[in-house]
């Protein structure tokens, strides 16, 4: 596969040109083709489709988005496929301002593709993803951005990506002193030498529960389980657990508060969920980056993803910084 050498001048630019980024983001970057129709289509029918709309995903390219539209100066390591889609997709996280030096182009190759189908009549949706470029990012992608990634203050990562690449990118940060965050979504077996690398591991409930196994009761209420699993996760490593609970806010295990503690959520009218855990990740690394403490880092991606649940969309739903009100004190 061949991959297109960075433009020379403009936004494109060599690594070398890149402005500093607190936030480096590691992970997928995804065209989502979104048809919306009466309902869904039965195996073998066609359909005809009321409205369509392409619009920029990936939980790589959406946490990013987040961190940006939150305040930080972002780079986003990953791979994307010029065949169709590719460059409105480096367009559109550069016009987000995030840094995309830092991603390979491959111009034989797709990008990250999702086709996603909805039913007006009872919100049903139908979705598959082609990992597309997503699934070729390699530890010698990540070695070729490591200047990137021991400046910043924050890295953060998801698992739309190969995880022999993330590990890779955590042990460039961690040897500089830098923080790591993971996404554990989509919920997969992690290897003990990632989570020996993550200082925050991040999961909603369903993820802590896949994660954490049977050694968490999978019954009673989410409250319940998220300390359970939070606990059973730190042990493997990662000093920072948060688990989000959608409505109900999230628990966080950390070194400052080693019993935990409840973070409620921001009480909003909720149209639409979607995204709610990168905007929150997002955020977090945001907070971070800026020296806040563990649970006021968390309670920015909190305060953040409540205001994106309460608008429809993902990326365009993510609010800027300008629209939080001020952490409590
Ligand atoms: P994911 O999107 O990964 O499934 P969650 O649904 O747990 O993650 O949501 C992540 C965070 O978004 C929550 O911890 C909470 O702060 C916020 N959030 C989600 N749903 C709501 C809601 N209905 N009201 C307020 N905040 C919400």
């Amino acid at each position: 596969m061949s991959i297109q050498a960075p433009a020379a001048s403009g936004p494109g630019a060599s690594p070398s040109a890149s402005a500093a980024a607190t936030v480096v983001v590691v992970g997928s970057v995804n065209m989502d083709l979104v048809a919306h129709a009466a309902r869904l289509p039965a195996p073998g029918e066609t359909l005809i489709g009321e409205r369509f709309a392409g619009t920029p995903g990936g939980k790589g390219g959406n946490q990013a988005v987040a961190a940006s539209r939150l305040g930080a100066d972002v780079a986003l390591i990953g791979r994307v496929g010029l065949r169709q889609h590719g460059h409105e997709l480096l367009q559109a996280l550069e016009a987000e301002r995030v840094q995309t030096q830092t991603i390979r182009r491959d111009d034989q190759a797709w990008p990250g593709i999702a086709v996603i189908m909805v039913a007006r009549e009872d919100g049903e949706n139908a979705i598959v993803v082609v990992p597309g470029s997503n699934a070729d990012l390699s530890e010698q992608d990540i070695d070729g951005a490591a200047a990137t990634l021991r400046q910043a203050k924050v890295v953060v990562a998801q698992l739309e990506v190969p995880v022999p690449a993330i590990q890779r990118a955590f042990e460039i940060a961690r040897s500089g002193g830098v923080t790591t965050v993971l996404n554990a979504a989509p919920a997969q077996d992690l290897p003990a030498a990632l989570l020996a690398q993550t200082d925050w591991l991040v999961v909603n409930e369903t993820e802590a529960a896949q994660l954490a196994g049977a050694a968490v009761p999978q019954t009673g209420d989410a409250l319940t389980m998220a300390r359970a699993a939070a606990a059973v996760l730190r042990q493997r490593g990662p000093r920072q657990v948060l688990v989000t609970l959608g409505g109900q806010g999230a628990w966080l295990l950390a070194d400052d508060h080693p019993e935990g503690l409840h973070l409620a959520a921001t009480r909003v009218d909720a149209v639409d969920t979607v995204g709610a855990g990168d905007t929150l990740v997002g955020g977090l690394a945001v907070g971070l980056a800026e020296g806040l403490s563990a649970a006021r880092a968390a309670m920015l991606g909190q305060s953040a993803a409540a205001l994106a649940v309460s608008r429809t969309g993902v990326q365009q739903a993510m609010p800027h910084r300008s629209e939080l009100p001020p952490l409590p004190p």
